[in-house]
């Protein structure tokens, strides 16, 4: 009997972590056809329950345990309220056929789904949590018991079936849901610190790190040009200096936002890398819808105030640089030193102006 169980509990974990996991784990799994996934997790956790029928443990000839409640319940954590519908429907109807048709085997099939249809209401009414499958759970395990009162012949050891069933059926969901809640925060920590390495926290903008890693992409991938441009503030030092570290903050999470508008449009992606200068690509874009962005960045920026805080406002300009892949660099670092070049010679020349890089002199475009 106890190797019956241990065999029972191993498929029902064995499987549900592994159903789950692709379903868990989104950033490094992406399943097609999201619409259907519910339908999916169901019909995986269908499959689970009549693996779990098959290895049933048998009580009387006709009356069998197994954890197949635990499966179909879980179910509706990651699949929503049809995940129970349809485990519980393939569950019930494999298990009304398993033993034959008997009194028994019709009400022990109906019963799960019975149970499947009873967890999808209230999966509906209180949410796909993993709180909600407890509570339905402890509901179903206290049915089932009624139903195993049903049907024990006469003379058969009542209350040790029922507190093997209880026992068991608490054991199955206690491990199997608490491993599988374990395996969401993970990958959810997980997703959240991917994410968290790409972004700068200030800003909400890629970091340089992503800059390194799409860049080399976008170059290598691209069948016309990639300009780059540089925005860099101009004499942020001195915000600083006159309104605080946090009005500088404030300065350039305006800024961002202003880029990410001034961009969307040309279909470029803004970066921040660490200070107060900020890298633009622009794949499939030449010199001139560079210069143009560029130039209208520039004016965006100085033509309206920023808010160093509340009823503070504050004039800030910038400068940039642009450089276009593969007229003025072969590889995405050239990229980066030739901008560079090209906002250092805006810097000399000024400040509040873009230039564009040329072998030499810099030409610049406006001031
Ligand atoms: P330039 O016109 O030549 O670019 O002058 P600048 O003052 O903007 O440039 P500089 O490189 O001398 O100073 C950059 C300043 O940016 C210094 C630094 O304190 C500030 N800075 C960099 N990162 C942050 C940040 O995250 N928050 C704030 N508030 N300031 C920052
Ligand atoms: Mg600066
Ligand atoms: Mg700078």
């Amino acid at each position: 009997m106890f190797a019956e169980l241990a065999v029972n509990f191993c498929i029902l974990f064995t499987f549900s972590v592994l159903s789950y996991w692709p379903f868990q784990d989104r950033s490094r799994f992406s399943i097609p056809f999201p619409r259907l996934h519910p339908l999916m997790i169901g019909g995986l956790a269908g499959a689970v329950g009549i693996f779990l029928v098959e290895m049933s443990i048998s009580v009387t000839p006709d009356l069998v345990l197994d954890a197949r409640l635990a499966v179909v319940v879980i179910s509706g954590v990651f699949g929503g309220p049809a995940a129970p519908l349809i485990s519980g429907l393939m569950t019930g109807l494999y298990r009304l056929a398993s033993t034959g048709l008997s009194v028994v085997s019709v009400i022990s099939g109906m019963n799960v789904m019975l149970i499947g249809t009873a967890a999808a209401i209230l999966f509906l009414r209180f949410g796909s949590t993993f709180r909600s499958a407890a509570a339905i759970y402890s509901l179903a395990v206290v049915e089932q018991v009624l139903v195993i009162a049903l049907l024990l012949p006469d003379g058969a050891p009542f209350a040790g079936t029922v507190l093997l069933f209880a026992a068991y059926s608490a054991v199955c969901f206690l491990v199997v849901s608490f491993t599988l809640q374990e395996l969401s925060l993970h990958f959810l920590k997980l997703a959240d610190y991917e994410r968290k390495s790409k972004t700068d926290d200030l800003t909400g903008l890629n970091n340089l790190r992503t800059y390194r890693e799409l860049s080399g992409d976008i170059l290598q991938e691209s069948d016309g040009p990639v300009a780059l441009l540089l925005a860099d503030i101009d004499r942020f030092k001195q915000v600083n200096d006159l309104y605080g570290h946090q009005a500088g903050d404030r300065v350039l999470q305006q800024l961002a936002i202003r880029l990410n508008d001034a961009a969307r449009p040309f279909g470029g992606i803004v970066f921040r890398n660490g200070g107060e200068e900020f890298p633009v690509l622009l794949p499939r874009a030449g010199k001139q819808e560079a210069a143009i962005l560029a130039e209208k960045i520039r004016a965006e920026v100085a033509g309206a105030p920023f808010a160093a805080g509340p009823g503070m406002p504050l004039p800030v300009t910038v400068s940039l640089g642009t450089a276009v892949f593969p007229d003025d660099a072969s590889g995405p670092e050239a990229l980066y030193r030739r901008a560079d070049e090209a906002l250092y010679a805006a810097k000399e020349g000024g400040r509040n102006r873009t230039v564009m890089w040329t072998p030499r002199p810099v030409s610049e475009i406006k001031t």
